[in-house]
């Protein structure tokens, strides 16, 4: 039953020609699959289709060759030949009742055209604003090629009428979009009547809207995505100029989808940015037009979303991540199933799938993007198989999602955990500084086994080879976590670093267990993602001089993966600790490190007082060899199957261990596929 509170969440609400049937709206998101996984990218959209969203976008889709994000796989709308794949998305957005919608993307100075080589188009002759500075520089729109532009779209607007959309999202935020570009004075310095005033940079968007309009207008709703501030400096489309650009265009689309104005402030992680961080630019603007808003806000709380709704922030409800996170969120609000949500929680794994060409991950839902891959369902799973039990040992993100999995379908499971706190390493780095929503990843885990009558925790229980034999379960599944080396092997080392006894050197997890250390401390930082950056910023706070030592170009250098880096440089120097870039340390003295130029090997002296070795981490995997050294005594005890995953098998991300956990148990029993590929693979079609 839908509780009262928050009955106005399923208001059918109109976009134009179109109605949503409620005001769940899912923004366009990339997810690392696109074109190259079409099928997998349609059947994560289907799954949203069946939790109840009530608007479900695509991610990007180029709508023209003459504009395309090589290396970035986004989804491509460049010719008849792509009708298809994309019509095949919206029949599974539809499936459900929900409205299915196509952003258009021309990426105008963020298109580099690196796999199409044409010469990419913008407002202004500028170098081109990617990630990766490409050095390539985009050639100033004539008033043909703006023409032209009206075309294309106009073209792309009916390819989707006939793949089957409702809805299309014209994309101008984030930088990403030509909308953006034309409307911000840093990238439209035109003199002519499409730049200089924001009546006159408003004018392509204005004329788009208006074919798009007479096109498709009769039954497809027409959204805008525009910048809510720019945050690029003066000249870039503020909040101010946006609250006036909507004034002057009031009705112009059918929605106003209102997203931050760099992909960075737009999916700020949970360590940054808090639910609704968007709230103050968005708030008033509504009283602008008598259109709908959409905006997002990582939002997980049905509480709040009333609250955006009530107040007259928002119409809709707008989620990226904690749709991916939860593709249920809706139907479980619906359902009063409130404590079953699985909450984002910011960490934007989800977005490393896009920035690296990889297959998108969530930390929290290890079924995103295997629903077609793997058949994985994020809320059913396949029954029992032919044995009965399982003993689970160790309690983090593994093994956790391990036992969740299991019980549900229908094991006896045992979980056995050495310490008295559930959570393996997920306790321990949610106290750290910016990371408690990293807790909900337990949280999660322990609400869902409280439910199940099949799961037994035991704490404070460390389990050794000679007890798990006794135990005679028939699967044992080893989960037994990692721990932070403290001899400085990673990538600089490969084998143990110099270390003078006399100098004290800390691990994380020293610090993870309440080391203090005091004075000047060193952080080598030979990991590269966030570990090196949040104990350089708890140091800190308890009172030490930090410098932080990387070999790395960038402070916590994969975290560019999460969107993150730039944030975390910026944190770090505003707190005062010392970054050094490009530099190793060669060897640890009892009174300082010497560290070492990483291109001309240099040596430098830095007096210290304590180290702290970000490197790398051991596996926990002891148990998993001594009961592999007894086999011989398995079949006597009953055991026929044990099973090492997660960081005991080899350390990872959360999200990596969360997976591993799922697999384990969506494997176990299975028939044997021998040496095939465990997930279902597209392969495109030979042209003639
Ligand atoms: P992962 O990320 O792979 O889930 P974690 O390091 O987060 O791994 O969690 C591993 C957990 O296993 C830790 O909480 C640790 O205390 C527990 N553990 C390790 N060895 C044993 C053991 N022999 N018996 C029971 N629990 C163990
Ligand atoms: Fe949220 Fe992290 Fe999942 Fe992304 S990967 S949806 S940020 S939990």
């Amino acid at each position: 039953m839908t509780d009262p509170r928050y009955a106005l969440l399923f208001e059918p609400q109109r976009i134009g020609p179109v109605t949503a049937p409620n005001r769940f709206y899912q923004v366009p998101h990339c997810n690392g699959g696109g074109y190259r996984d079409p099928s997998a990218a349609a059947e994560m959209r289907a799954v949203k289709a069946e939790g109840g969203w009530g608007v479900i976008f695509t991610e990007q889709t180029e709508m023209h060759h003459t504009s395309e994000i090589t290396p970035f796989i986004e989804l491509r709308l460049w010719e008849d030949q792509d009708i298809p794949s994309i019509a095949k998305m919206a029949g599974r957005m539809k499936r459900h009742g929900a409205l299915a919608g196509i952003q258009l993307a021309y990426s105008g100075i963020n298109g580099p055209n690196l796999y199409t080589k044409e010469v990419p188009l913008a407002p202004t002759a500028l170098p081109i604003r990617t990630f990766t500075n490409d050095p390539v520089q985009a050639r100033a729109m004539d008033r043909q090629d703006i023409r032209n532009l009206r075309r294309w779209f106009v073209t792309a607007g009916r390819r989707c009428k006939v793949a089957g959309f409702d809805l299309i999202c014209l994309y101008g935020a984030h930088g990403f979009g030509i909308f953006q570009h034309f409307l911000s004075r840093a990238t439209n310095q035109r003199s002519d009547e499409y730049g200089g005033s924001l009546e006159n940079r408003s004018r392509l968007v204005r004329e788009v809207i208006a074919d798009l309009r007479d096109a498709v207008g009769d039954t497809m709703g027409l959204t805008l995505r525009v910048s809510l501030d720019e945050t690029i400096g003066t000249l870039g489309f503020s909040n101010a100029e946006l609250r006036d650009f909507i004034e002057m265009n009031r009705d112009l689309p059918d929605l106003w989808d209102l997203a931050h104005g760099t992909w960075q402030d737009c999916s700020g992680p949970s360590r940054f940015k808090d639910e609704a961080a968007q709230e103050e630019l968005v708030r008033g603007i509504r009283e602008l037009t008598s259109r709908p808003i959409v905006g997002v806000g990582r939002f997980t709380s049905p509480d709040v979303m009333v609250r955006m709704i009530r107040q007259g922030v928002l119409d809709f409800i707008g989620c990226a991540r904690p749709s991916i996170a939860d593709p249920f969120l809706p139907a479980k609000i619906r359902d009063g199933r409130i404590e079953d949500i699985r909450e984002c929680i910011g960490c934007n794994i989800c977005i490393s799938g896009d920035m690296t060409q990889g297959m998108g991950r969530c930390t929290q839902n290890p079924t995103w993007m295997e629903e077609f891959r793997r058949g994985w369902h994020p809320e059913r799973v396949q029954a029992r198989g032919s044995s009965q039990n399982v003993l689970i040992v160790g309690s983090g993100p593994a093994g956790l999602e391990a036992a969740r999995v299991l019980s549900q379908r229908g094991y006896d499971v045992a979980l056995a955990e050495a310490r008295d706190e559930i959570g393996g390493r997920v306790t321990r780095e949610r106290a750290l500084p910016g990371l408690s929503a990293w807790g909900r990843v337990v949280d999660y885990r322990l609400h869902q086994l409280g439910q199940r009558p099949n799961v037994e925790i035991y704490r404070g229980s460390d389990l050794d080879a000679g007890q798990i034999l006794d135990f005679g379960f028939q699967n044992v599944c080893i989960a037994t976590g990692s721990i932070w080396r403290r001899d400085g092997v990673a990538r600089q080392h490969v084998v143990p670093l110099p270390i003078d006894p006399d100098m004290p050197v800390l691990t994380p997890d020293d610090l993870m267990h309440g080391a203090r250390a005091r004075g000047h401390v060193v952080v080598f930082d030979d990991d590269h993602y966030y570990m090196g950056g949040v104990l350089a910023e708890l140091l800190v706070l308890q009172g030490c001089t930090v410098t932080l030592v990387t070999p790395a170009p960038h402070v916590s250098d994969w975290a560019r993966n999460t969107l993150e880096q730039s944030a975390i440089h910026a944190r770090l120097a505003g707190m005062g600790v010392a970054i050094v870039l490009n530099r190793g340390v060669a060897a640890i003295h009892a009174t300082h490190v010497e560290t070492n130029c990483t291109y001309t090997d240099r040596r430098d002296r830095l007096d210290c007082d304590a180290v702290l070795l970000v490197t790398s981490r051991l596996s926990q995997d002891r148990l998993f060899h001594d009961l592999v050294a007894r086999q011989a005594e398995w079949r006597d005890r009953g055991i026929a199957t044990v099973r090492l995953i997660g960081d005991a098998a080899a350390p990872g991300p959360i999200a990596w261990a969360t997976f591993a956990g799922h697999r384990y148990a969506r494997e176990l029993d299975a028939p044997d596929i021998g040496d095939a590929l465990p997930f279902r693979r597209e392969v495109t079609a030979l042209a003639d």
